[in-house]
């Protein structure tokens, strides 16, 4: 996929439906894959955090996810068409959930809230097959705990809700061992979609 540079850092030139297509060869092709919504204060961060920096370096795909970021690109006349935010990519994977039946694992926000979410996506897109969901309050102790409740529900996309940048550094350091086709950070998508 073509990317801009923004920051020193890849932006890819995706739209909500090829990011949507790219996805759906991920999970085809089954290797762990590490998605990245990119905006603009991710990029800043990044400028200063060398783990951040690396791990937006080797990503499969970074989507633009905020005005910032699209108004960095037109400035620099690489302009992006549209913003891919982590809300909207997580009610898109429902949609396509429903109709393929792709098993998608929501991890992350306050006790309560990813399994609220979890529900509401059950009520608005019926078939979608939400396979499990856990907080994102867990301390080092119960890392390997997660990991294997994970690995049990076998999910083709995991959705991590641990805010920027820990979200990213968590996918970094155990997606290999997971084994989940596509995981990507979203941020705040959980609070959202409960509500
Ligand atoms: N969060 C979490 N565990 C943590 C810290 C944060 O699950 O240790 C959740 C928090 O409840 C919220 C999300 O991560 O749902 C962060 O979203 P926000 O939009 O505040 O952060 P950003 O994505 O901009 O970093």
């Amino acid at each position: 996929v073509p990317a801009i540079t923004i920051l020193g850092l890849p932006v890819h030139r995706v739209d909500m439906q090829g990011a949507l297509d790219i996805v759906e060869r991920f999970i085809q092709e089954r290797t762990p894959r590490h998605i990245i919504t990119a905006d603009a204060s991710m990029l800043v961060m990044a400028q200063e955090d060398r783990e951040l920096r690396s791990i937006l370096l080797s990503a499969d795909l970074i989507t633009p996810d905020s005005a910032g970021v699209l108004w960095a690109a037109k400035r620099q006349g690489t302009p992006l068409a549209e913003r891919v935010s982590g809300v909207e990519l997580v009610e898109r994977f429902c949609v396509l959930s429903a109709q393929k039946g792709y098993r998608l694992y929501f991890l992350g926000a306050a006790p309560g809230i990813a399994a609220a979410a979890a529900e509401r996506m059950r009520l608005r897109y019926p078939g979608v097959q939400i396979v499990g969901a856990h907080h994102g309050f867990f301390g080092p102790e119960e890392n390997e705990a997660i990991l294997d409740e994970i690995r049990r529900c076998q999910p083709d996309i995991l959705c991590v809700a641990l805010g920027i940048p820990k979200q990213e550094k968590w996918i970094a350091a155990y997606q290999r061992t997971l084994g989940v086709p596509v995981a990507i950070g979203v941020g705040g998508t959980f609070d959202v979609l409960s509500g």
